[in-house]
């Protein structure tokens, strides 16, 4: 099936990185990024307190801004949570859903990660959604079955290609400095967008961005970026060195020149 929309897409995840102090450094990726232009979209995903702070240093880029989670509901009693609304109010276009690490350290489960997607939908954010396997899972064999389990359960009626991205993660590359080979990468990006096109009709699935995740640096992204089914990176340790997140995103937008 042929590659969806016409840009890739790369997004940084901060995760819980970053105070005032970093953000010089905002300006500097502003600057080195000016040349990829519009080959390639690029979205940040600061730490909730830094959004409003970025947004205002990449005025006038075309680099977006993300939350890294969000709350099912769009207000009320929920202390310490932000919701989808929230995200926008502060400027975002998008957010992180269901990541590995919110998955795991707070139990996050498909039916609340595709309540998040939602409210992220009804605010008028992208939902990033991500799912990947275990490494026990791969190493049982299980890789298709829990993504296509994640797949279904995560995502909420409704989700479409102007809507929705697919982030692939094996949980096991994230942060690890281990990756799944770009050819693996691929057949699993294969694999997800026919269980969308089962699931949300192959016009969706054929648009739907999937991007790949996990250890992405500027040494390892070009053999990623090229091949056809992977529509971009979900990118985190390396987005906070702002000229090693800049390589990636130049390799990334080459891939279209
Ligand atoms: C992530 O946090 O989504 C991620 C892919 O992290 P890293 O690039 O550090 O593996």
């Amino acid at each position: 099936m042929a590659t969806q929309g016409p840009r890739p897409l790369v997004a940084g995840n901060w995760k819980m990185n970053g105070t005032s102090a970093m953000l010089k450094e905002p300006r500097l990726l502003a600057g080195m990024l000016k040349d990829v232009k519009l080959k390639c979209e690029v979205i940040v995903c600061p730490p909730a307190t830094l959004i409003r702070k970025v947004k205002s240093i990449l005025k006038g880029t075309k680099i977006k801004l993300g939350g890294q989670d969000c709350h099912a509901a769009a207000s009320g009693a929920h202390t310490g949570d932000i919701s989808a609304e929230m995200l926008k109010d502060a400027g975002c276009t998008a957010v992180i859903v269901g990541h590995s690490e919110r998955r795991a350290n707070h139990g996050e489960t498909d039916a609340q990660v595709a309540a998040k997607a939602a409210a992220a939908h009804r605010a008028g954010l992208v939902a990033i959604v991500c799912i990947g396997e275990t490494l026990e899972e791969r190493k049982a064999g299980k890789t298709l079955e829990v993504v296509s389990r994640q797949l279904k359960g995560s995502l909420p009626e409704g989700a479409a290609s102007a809507n929705t991205v697919i982030a692939y993660e094996p949980v096991w590359a994230i942060g690890t400095g281990q990756t799944v080979t770009p050819k693996q990468a691929s057949e699993t990006h294969q694999f997800i967008r026919q269980r969308l096109s089962d699931l949300f009709g192959p016009s969706t699935a054929a648009f739907v961005k999937v991007l790949y995740g996990g250890s992405i640096t500027s040494e390892n992204v070009s053999p990623f970026v090229a091949e056809p089914q992977v529509d971009g990176l979900l990118v985190g340790g390396a987005s906070l060195d702002f000229e090693e997140f800049s390589e990636i995103v130049k390799c990334t937008a080459l891939r279209r020149s």
